[in-house]
């Protein structure tokens, strides 16, 4: 099924796309800009719908067919705060498979640290900044001027290119790729392949993500004086207990759980566990000083991170054995568990053809070969196979996975050029039929 990987095209046709490309260098610049400046900050989700429109009037304008969908009722969703998508689709004069290039619109708060405007777009040593720029602005940028580059070239003669804004990515996509997933907009026969431009580094292919459980475990104890702590039973203490255990049998555990996942960084390529929040007690935002009370609760929020070898209840069954375990040994302890989120690990298989076509491309257009890489967070992928059903959905992207969430995150426009190159040079591939290249 793979030919070598410059059959695909003409590479004279090929060079003048590539051309056509790097011509429009300033218009991706301008276009992650303006992309930068609409801050769709999640949470609370503000301005998506601004952001979709801007994509959803640029591809109405080059003849795509555009449509604006709004999960009324997920969460966060409100008149002030509507969660607006965008999915914009062009055909081409014969049938054939669909390309689609999704991604999230939405960005996580700047937080402190910046030495520039996160909302300015501030172009910089051939840089551009904001908050967004690398995770995932630039790769919007980039998968649209690939797409219009395409177009402008007269290559789209079967098939459909799609490309797709969604919302709410960063707090778990329910709105976005997750409601669009279920309205079949991410199934056959409407889409045959999914590339996301998430920040994974210009010459990866992403092909997965390790698994998610959240979970949040409460303590429970009685309030009494804080003078005679003996006639109550501190829920803090024997969180105290479960957070040892934690520290001394489960982490050494975790850290022995090694993955043939190919998960970057490599400190993620063993199961981990983070403790996301910790609270019991009085409230920390009074004025005044505390009064002496014994808490009677306490709740610690966790985030558990898993491998595809692992299974999902065994996961969950690891907390449940250490706190009924405490429960047996601990005079008065007790505790609720309540699961706030859990998605299982996802790997699109190796020989699959947009990762054959993607990894080709990236060897023809940077001149190395492609690393094949698994994502050590999860990211829309997991609604789009395990709700569309659609397996062949790779992450492929120019920004730099370590600045995602980052002050002063970037996104190298060399980076973004080379990449809507790779795009470009794979959805040709793919609407040929022709996987491999
Ligand atoms: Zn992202």
């Amino acid at each position: 099924m793979s030919a070598a990987p410059t059959a695909v095209i003409d590479p004279f046709l090929r060079d003048a796309l590539f051309a056509r490309i790097a011509d429009r260098r300033d218009e991706l610049i301008a276009l992650t800009q303006a992309l930068i400046r609409i801050p769709t900050i999640n949470p609370p989700g503000d301005v998506y719908a601004d952001c979709a429109a801007l994509i959803g009037r640029r591809l109405a304008a080059r003849g795509f067919q555009v449509e604006y969908v709004r999960a009324h009722g997920s969460a966060g969703d409100s008149d002030r705060f509507p969660r607006t998508n965008v999915i914009a689709r062009i055909e081409g004069p014969r049938p054939g498979p669909c390309v689609h290039f999704n991604g999230h619109i939405d960005v996580v708060p700047p937080g402190q640290g910046w030495t520039v405007d996160p909302f300015a777009g501030v172009v910089k040593d051939g840089r551009v900044y904001g908050r967004g720029a690398c995770d995932m602005k630039g790769g919007i940028a980039a998968s649209i001027i690939a797409v219009e580059s395409l177009l402008d070239a007269g290559l789209l003669t079967a098939g459909a290119l799609e490309i797709s804004g969604t919302v709410d990515e960063e707090s778990g996509g329910f709105g976005g790729v997750g409601h669009l997933a279920k309205l079949g907009y991410f199934s056959k026969p409407r889409v045959d392949h999914v590339i996301i431009p998430e920040p994974l580094n210009v010459d990866r292919v992403c092909v997965g993500h390790r698994g998610v459980w959240w979970a949040e475990i409460e303590t429970k104890g009685r309030v009494a004086h804080g003078s005679m702590p003996f006639l109550g039973n501190c829920a803090v203490r024997h969180m105290g207990a479960v957070l040892h255990r934690i520290e001394e049998e489960l982490i050494p555990r975790l850290s022995e759980k090694r993955t043939d996942m190919p998960v970057v960084p490599e400190g993620a390529r063993q199961s981990t566990i983070n403790i996301n929040a910790i609270h019991g007690g009085q409230r920390e935002d009074h004025d005044g000083l505390p009064s002496p009370m014994v808490p009677d609760r306490c709740r610690m929020v966790i985030d558990r991170r898993y491998l595809i070898e692992e299974d999902p209840d065994a996961v969950r069954g690891e907390i449940v054995a250490i706190l009924d375990d405490l429960r047996q040994r601990r005079p008065g302890f007790d505790y609720d568990l309540r699961e706030i989120l859990a998605f299982l690990p996802t790997m699109t298989d190796a020989d699959a053809p947009v990762v054959l076509a993607v990894a080709a491309a990236i060897e023809t257009v940077l001149g190395r070969p492609a690393q094949r890489v698994v994502s050590p967070g999860t990211y829309d992928q997991k609604h789009i196979v395990r709700i569309g059903h659609l397996k062949d959905c790779i992450a492929y992207g120019p920004g730099i996975l370590d600045l995602a969430h980052q002050p002063d995150e970037y996104v190298g426009i060399d980076d973004m050029v080379q990449s809507a190159k790779v795009m470009a040079l794979a959805t040709l591939a793919l609407l040929a039929g022709r996987a491999g290249g």
